[in-house]
């Protein structure tokens, strides 16, 4: 058989071309399916291993060989899940007429128990977003509160809403996304009355599109979620926005004051609960200024991790994928 150069050349171009697409399409798509690929596929799917039980603060006392309890003051507890690697803090916050709990950690035990070994009120649990790590999962509540948010009402029947794998990401423990039953909407900037105590509802997106935190109004105490916490902070995940994490930084600081405690859902090592101080989100703003103008630099590829302060890390996506 002969062909001629010509036609050779015609021949190897067109299958060049015909490989550069097939390349930028593989390419694109798993770009477009790049959460879905670093956790569903990536990840191991299974319960991690529990820690070496740490020596804790003098002002915490275990509940049992897994929780920890700690009094911020006589109607505030912190409860601690020292043993879990992502070491979650969840809080008690009691009124008169009931309490609540803002998040309830990953499930692994049984936490409704310690809400209630802490006051004899009627407890609603409150998510600050709807990860794996602050749901319950198979810990259930008989009130739950969520914030009214338009996007997460229209999915909502007969008061039940399943979660999405990727608001709830709990495929990296191989956790299965729950239902929720909703038996109260929380407004945005709305109060919830716990009797004589009030706790303001501040919408503050940015590490998800459905992050809330409470602002206790008697004191300015502000129990802030994965929203900001010592130690890295997951703004890449898949409804991150940088955008929305300005904004809601700026949120926090108009409704705070200068000696507000900010209390978060993780802390990175052992002793103490998460505290921090309003400084810290001005340093996260300013972070995410310099991000937005370009003139942060940030290290590794995916992610790109910034310092915000000694105490903090910023985690986005790389530049051409940031969200603003
Ligand atoms: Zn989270």
């Amino acid at each position: 058989m002969h062909i001629k150069t010509s036609r050779l050349d015609t021949i190897i171009s067109k299958k060049i071309v015909f490989a550069s697409i097939v390349l930028i399409a593989v390419i694109s798509l798993a770009v477009w399916q790049r959460h879905y690929l670093i956790f569903n596929v990536l990840m191991s799917g299974e319960a991690p291993e529990l820690m070496q039980r740490s020596v804790e603060s003098p002002n915490s006392s275990w509940y049992d060989d897994y929780f920890i309890v700690e009094k911020i003051d006589d109607r505030t507890f912190a409860i601690g899940e020292p043993l879990y690697h992502q070491q979650n803090f969840s809080y008690l916050i009691e009124g008169t007429a009931r309490a609540v709990l803002f998040d309830a950690g990953p499930g692994y035990r049984d936490i409704r128990a310690v809400a209630e070994s802490l006051t004899n009120l009627p407890i609603t649990f409150v998510p600050s977003h709807f990860h794996f790590d602050h749901v319950g999962n198979t810990v259930t509540f008989k009130h739950v509160a969520v914030v009214d948010l338009p996007h997460i009402r229209k999915r909502v029947e007969n008061n039940a809403l399943t979660l999405s794998w990727y608001e709830h990401l709990g495929a990296i423990e191989g956790i299965e996304a729950p239902t929720l039953t909703i038996d109260e909407w929380l407004p945005v900037s709305g109060t919830m009355n716990l009797g004589d105590r009030e706790l303001r509802v501040l919408y503050t997106p940015g590490h998800t599109n459905d992050s809330i935190s409470l602002l206790d109004t008697s004191n300015g105490a502000l129990f802030v979620g994965d929203f900001i916490y010592p130690g890295p902070l997951f703004a890449y995940l898949p409804n991150s926005s940088l955008q929305d994490y300005l904004e809601g930084s700026g949120t926090i600081l108009r409704e705070t004051s200068t000696d507000s405690s900010l209390f978060g859902a993780h802390r990175d090592s052992a002793p103490g609960i998460p505290v921090l101080s309003t400084q810290d989100v001005e340093d996260l703003q300013q972070t995410l200024i310099a991000i937005k103008a370009g003139t942060a630099t940030g290290k590794g590829s995916y992610p790109q991790v910034y310092k915000v302060n000694e105490r903090i890390e910023l985690l986005t996506e790389p530049p051409w994928l940031q969200n603003w």
